[in-house]
């Protein structure tokens, strides 16, 4: 039978690298599952409802949070986000890790609800570093990308509430670190 699955946190600014590196941890192993989160955001040219994000009208979002039917939500850059309750509770009920890619306003409210939740940090060691590749993203407005250059600011002094923080200069790297931390944290099974 399974055991419960332990709930991981990975936030990170934009630019981080946090949402490639999570798609390469569970495309590569049958450990871990993402929770794909509702957007009002709308959805870039190379993005697909239902991989990504579910992407949603504001109307369709407000009727989520007044049926209580999200664990939790946050405002973004102009955008809501939040994180389908459903879904997690029943994969960790069903013994899965579950990892929830979101911001530091999410992860806070998530760790008052779910106490052992485990809560990563991805970043650069610079910001110089994160605006580099920030501004390298073409998917976003110029005004887009100058909002969460100044919302990357205030993100990185939430990092003391991280359990852990993976510093991505080098991907590969990277990706090893943060495996060997989901892997070291991640809940065991437990069999019959
Ligand atoms: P993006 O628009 O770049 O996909 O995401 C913007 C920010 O929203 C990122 O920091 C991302 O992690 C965060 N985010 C994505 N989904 C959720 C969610 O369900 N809840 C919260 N609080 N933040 C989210």
């Amino acid at each position: 039978m399974a055991g419960r699955g332990k709930l991981f946190i990975v936030s990170g600014p934009s630019g981080s690298g946090k949402s490639s590196l999570i798609n390469d941890i569970v495309n590569e192993s049958d450990d871990f599952v993402r929770s794909i989160s509702v957007t009002t955001r709308p959805k870039r040219k190379d993005e697909t409802s239902g991989r990504q994000y579910h992407f949603i009208s504001k109307d369709e979002f407000e009727e989520l949070i007044e049926k209580d039917m999200l664990l939790e939500w946050a405002a973004y850059a102009g955008y809501l986000y939040g994180t389908p309750k459903k879904f997690v509770t029943e994969k960790l009920s069903k013994g899965k890790n579950v990892i929830l890619v979101i911001d530091v306003q999410g992860a806070m409210q998530v760790i008052k609800k779910i106490k052992d939740t485990y809560l990563i940090f991805i970043t650069t060691s610079s910001f110089k570093e994160l605006e580099e590749r920030i501004k390298k993203r073409r998917a976003d407005s110029l005004e887009e990308m100058n909002k969460r250059l100044e919302i990357a600011k205030s993100e990185l002094n939430y990092k003391k509430y991280y359990d852990c923080i993976i510093v991505n200069n080098n991907y590969n790297e990277a990706l090893l670190n943060l495996k060997k931390v989901l892997d070291s944290k991640k809940g065991r099974k437990r069999h019959k």
